[in-house]
């Protein structure tokens, strides 16, 4: 089965595990999920899975990419900063759905990677760097979206102050030996709203830039 055949049955898959979004459905088209896994999982890339990426990191499953960006409502004016580059699997296909994604990572290989996939691609509307995304990132906010790709105990208070009013951020949240919620938080004038969309299981949010891999 050729790559773009793969790709019609993995949305699909989605589609009748309840996502209705057809922007989200059609972004999720246009990437070829193959580019984003390493050589010895090709024959798994379209699995409904996570895939390992190297470094002790992960590709998330599609339908938790999916259901993550159905939940974030892009706009397709929207600046988005994502936490946890990862691959650049996730990053690709929102940069199709809004105006810029700012992706960080804090394993600098990744980012390397992730770079290259974004050039192969074309997508000129991600800017990424290696860094500490619980800092976000001051110089370009405030964000009309934000994405974090790793699961802490809370919202990081510097992503919560870059998120514009009306903003929406998404984010795994509990620790590595529990059950953890993906959390949607949105922003009004005087008050932070929670919403829980859905049990999974993210690698955590660490501090700092990584200097090894964790195990
Ligand atoms: N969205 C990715 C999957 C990410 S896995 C994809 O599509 O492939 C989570 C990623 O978050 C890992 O690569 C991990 O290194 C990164 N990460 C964890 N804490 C971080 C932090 N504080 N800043 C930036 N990246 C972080």
């Amino acid at each position: 089965m050729s790559t773009p055949a793969h790709r019609a049955r993995l949305v699909l898959g989605l589609r009748s595990a309840g996502i209705t979004d057809t922007r989200t459905l059609a972004a999720i088209e246009r990437v070829p999920r193959e580019l984003f896994v390493p050589d010895a999982f090709q024959d798994r890339a379209y699995e409904d899975t996570a895939l390992p990426i190297g470094y002790g990191q992960t590709l998330s499953q599609p339908l938790v990419v999916a259901t993550m960006i159905q939940a974030l409502e892009l706009g397709e004016r929207d600046k988005l900063l994502e936490v946890g580059t990862g691959s650049g699997y996730h990053a690709a296909i929102q940069s199709h759905l809004c105006r810029r994604v700012y992706t960080i990572e804090r394993h600098k290989p990744l980012l390397a990677e992730a770079h290259t996939r974004f050039g192969t691609l074309g997508l000129t509307n991600v800017v990424a760097m290696t860094g500490d995304g619980m800092k976000g990132w001051p110089e370009q906010a405030p964000f009309d979206r934000i994405s974090v790709t790793a699961a802490g105990d809370a919202p990081p208070q510097a992503l919560l102050d870059q998120l514009k009013v009306g903003g929406i951020m998404m984010m795994p949240v509990g620790g590595q030996s529990r059950v953890q919620q993906l959390v949607r938080y949105r922003r009004t004038e005087d008050a932070i709203e929670r919403e829980a969309i859905m049990d999974v299981r993210f690698v955590p949010l660490l501090p700092g830039v990584a200097d090894a891999p964790e195990a």
